[in-house]
């Protein structure tokens, strides 16, 4: 006799075995261990880690001078508008858009390392980083959000503009794939014993 929960809605079933079966409460398929949840979740961050460079190297914003157009990279605009002493607004942007994403990335990387190589790392301790990326996970669209507030707040004023490109698209695609890559991760993985 074993217990298994279905993911999805958490009823708890009593089974004979560990066979596969559909939940009787939300149509979700019940299994042991999602499969292949590891290598697709990481295989997603790696992906997002990758997206992350670009969209920190090519430009992401128009800033305009006295009618002159110059483009910057997210880090450029930051200190553009330090240089313009509007520093809230440099520190917003540089949390939202290079330190949250960036935190998400190299948590999730660390966990799931983690269970592929040995480390001295106690599974409370992946479970409380993973926990805390899902808790900033609700706020990961803060990153997109700020951006477009600011987009036409600043818009006004026209020194200031949000230029889509491959640093935007690559940006979104980040956010996303971390998304995806932390909520497709089955956690349970973690307690697993027979692991090497
Ligand atoms: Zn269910």
């Amino acid at each position: 006799m074993v217990l298994i929960s279905c993911k999805n809605c958490h009823k708890v079933y009593k089974k004979e075995n560990y066979d596969e079966f559909i939940c009787t409460r939300c149509n979700h398929l019940v299994s042991k261990r999602i499969k292949n949840s590891l290598q697709v979740s990481l295989a997603l961050t790696l992906s997002a880690i990758l997206l992350y460079i670009p969209a920190m190297l090519y430009p992401m914003m128009e800033i305009t001078t006295f009618g002159v157009n110059q483009e910057s990279t997210i880090i450029e605009g930051v200190i553009g508008f330090l240089e313009y002493e509007s520093y809230f607004i440099a520190f917003v942007i540089f949390t939202a858009s290079v330190i949250i994403p960036l935190i998400k990335l190299i948590g999730l990387l660390l966990i799931f390392v983690s269970l592929r190589i040995n480390t001295k790392m106690s599974n409370k301790t992946k479970i409380a980083i993973f926990k805390f990326i899902e808790a900033i996970g609700k706020w990961s669209m803060i990153d997109i959000y700020v951006v477009a507030i600011l987009a036409s707040v600043i818009q006004m004023d026209e020194i200031f503009n949000i230029k889509g490109g491959i640093a935007a698209t690559s940006f979104a695609l980040v956010v996303i794939l971390t998304i995806i890559a932390a909520h497709r991760f089955d956690t349970r993985i973690i307690w697993d014993e027979s692991r090497e």
